[in-house]
C-alpha cells in the first residue's frame, strides 16, 4: 500500500495538500485545547481558514470559492483528520452546495463569496428534538405572509450553531401536504434576526471543539426570496440529493482517520515492550494490524472510486450510503482495536488514539444513522 496513490491526485492537489497541512499544524493544532474548553472554535478561525483557501474549495472562483473539484474538498477533509483537528468547514461546504445547486444567481452572489472568506458561517438545520431519522415528521413551519416567511419551531444538534450567520432551515411550507411533500429549504440570515435564538453548545462526548447547538425560531421573519429552488415543496428531494455529498465527505474522513489510527498504533506496537519483546512481535497484535491495514486499503480504493464517480457526476445515493455506512463501521471498530493495542495508555486523554475513539463514535450517527443507510441500501436490492 505504501506505493499506492489516489488516482485523482495531481501536482496542483499535492501543493494544495501541503499548504493545508502547514496551515493546520501552525494555526489550528495549537488551538485545539482552547477550542475544546470553550466548546467552539474562535470566530477568527473562520476568517483565517477563508484566507488560506480551506473554505469552499470546490465552489467556482466566480462565487468566491477555490475553483476546484470534490478532490480539493477530499484533501481538506483528509488533512483535518490526519492533523486531528476538529473544525466543521465541511458543513460550510455542504451549505454552499445547497446554495450553488438550488440558489438563484442573486442568492449565490450574495452569500457564497462571504462564505468563502469565512465572514459568513453556514449551518444546516434539519434535525429537531422529535424528528431526526424521520425527517418527514419535522414540525418547524414556514408560513407565507406577504413577501416573507414566518418560521416557527426548534432545531437541535446543529453543527456550527454558535457561529452561524446563515442557516439553511428545513421547514414545512405546507403542513397539510402528505409526508415529505410540504418541506422546503429556506435560508435565514440570522445575525440580529428578531425571534431567533441559539442555545448553549451542547455537551457532547467527543468533538468538543465544534459548536453543536439548539436553535430556536420564534415567529422569525425571512424574505420569501430566501426560498431555495423555484417552488415550495422541493426541500426533501434537495436534502436527499445533497446528502450524497455529505456522506461521501464523512467516508473520506473515516478512511483518513483509520489511516492515522493505524500509523500511530503500528509505531506504538513497534516501541512498546511486554514480556521482553515489542507488541508487534506478538502474533495477535500483528494479525490485528494486518487485518486493519487490509481493510484500510480496501476502503481507500473504494473511496477513491467514489470520489472519481462524484467528480464525473455519476455518484448515486445508494453507493453514497454504502460508503458512509461501511467506512464508519470500519472506523469505529478499527480505532477501538487500536485503543486496545495501546493498553491503559489508550484510555488516557493525552494520547491521540483516545481522542480519536471519542470523536469517531458520532460518525455512525449523523448524516443518516447507519441503520437508515442500511435501509436505503436494502430498498435498492
Ligand atoms: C455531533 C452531531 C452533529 C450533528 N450535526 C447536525 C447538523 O449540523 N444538522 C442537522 O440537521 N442534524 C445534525 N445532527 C443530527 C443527526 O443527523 C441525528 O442525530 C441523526 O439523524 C439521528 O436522529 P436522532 O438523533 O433523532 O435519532 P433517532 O432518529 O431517534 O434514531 C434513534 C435510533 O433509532 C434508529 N432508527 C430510527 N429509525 C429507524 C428505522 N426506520 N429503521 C431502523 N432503525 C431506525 C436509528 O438508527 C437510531 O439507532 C448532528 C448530530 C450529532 C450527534
Amino acid at each position: 500500500m505504501s506505493n499506492y496513490e489516489s488516482p485523482w491526485m495531481t501536482d496542483e492537489l499535492r501543493m494544495f495538500r501541503k499548504s493545508v497541512r502547514e496551515f493546520l499544524q501552525e494555526e489550528f493544532l495549537p488551538l485545539q485545547v482552547k477550542w475544546r474548553e470553550q466548546h467552539r472554535p474562535d470566530a477568527e478561525a473562520w476568517k483565517k481558514a477563508g484566507e488560506t483557501g480551506l473554505l469552499l474549495p470546490d465552489v467556482p472562483e466566480g462565487y468566491g470559492g477555490g475553483g476546484g473539484t470534490f478532490a480539493h474538498q477530499a484533501v481538506v477533509t483528509e488533512e483535518l483528520a490526519q492533523a486531528g483537528v476538529n473544525f466543521a468547514s465541511g458543513v460550510q461546504s455542504i451549505v454552499s452546495h445547497y446554495i450553488l445547486t438550488y440558489g438563484s444567481e442573486a442568492q449565490k452572489k450574495k452569500w457564497l463569496p462571504a462564505m468563502g472568506l469565512g465572514e459568513l458561517v453556514g449551518a444546516i438545520a434539519m434535525t429537531e428534538p422529535s424528528a431526526g431519522s424521520d425527517l418527514q415528521s419535522i414540525k418547524t413551519t414556514a408560513r407565507r405572509d406577504g413577501n416573507d416567511y414566518i418560521i416557527s419551531g426548534s432545531k437541535t444538534f446543529i453543527t456550527n450553531g454558535w457561529h452561524a450567520g446563515l442557516v439553511c432551515v428545513a421547514a414545512k411550507t405546507d403542513p397539510k401536504a402528505a409526508g415529505f411533500r410540504g418541506i422546503s429549504m429556506i435560508v435565514a440570515e440570522v445575525k440580529d434576526l428578531k425571534g431567533y435564538r441559539v442555545g448553549n453548545s451542547l455537551e457532547k462526548i467527543g468533538m468538543h471543539e465544534i459548536d453543536t447547538c439548539e436553535l430556536f425560531f420564534d415567529d422569525v421573519r425571512v424574505p420569501a426570496a430566501n426560498l431555495l429552488g423555484n417552488a415550495e415543496g422541493a426541500g426533501f428531494t434537495q436534502m436527499m440529493e445533497q446528502l450524497r455529498y455529505e456522506r461521501l465527505m464523512i467516508a473520506v474522513g473515516a478512511i483518513a482517520t483509520i489511516e492515522r489510527a493505524l500509523a500511530i498504533t503500528i509505531k506504538y506496537a513497534k516501541e512498546r515492550k511486554a514480556f521482553g519483546q515489542t507488541l508487534i512481535e506478538f502474533q495477535n497484535a500483528r494479525f490485528k494490524l494486518a487485518q486493519a491495514k487490509t481493510e484500510a486499503h480496501i476502503g481507500r480504493v473504494f473511496i477513491d472510486n467514489c470520489i472519481a464517480r462524484f467528480i464525473a457526476g455519476q455518484f448515486d445515493p445508494v453507493t453514497a450510503a454504502m460508503a458512509k455506512y461501511w467506512t464508519t463501521e470500519c472506523q469505529c471498530r478499527i480505532v477501538d482495536e487500536c485503543v486496545q493495542l495501546h493498553g491503559g495508555y489508550g484510555y488516557m486523554s493525552e494520547y491521540p488514539i483516545a481522542q480519536m475513539w471519542l470523536d469517531s463514535r458520532v460518525q455512525r450517527i449523523y448524516a443518516g444513522t447507519n441503520e437508515i443507510l442500511e435501509e436505503l441500501i436494502g430498498w435498492s436490492l
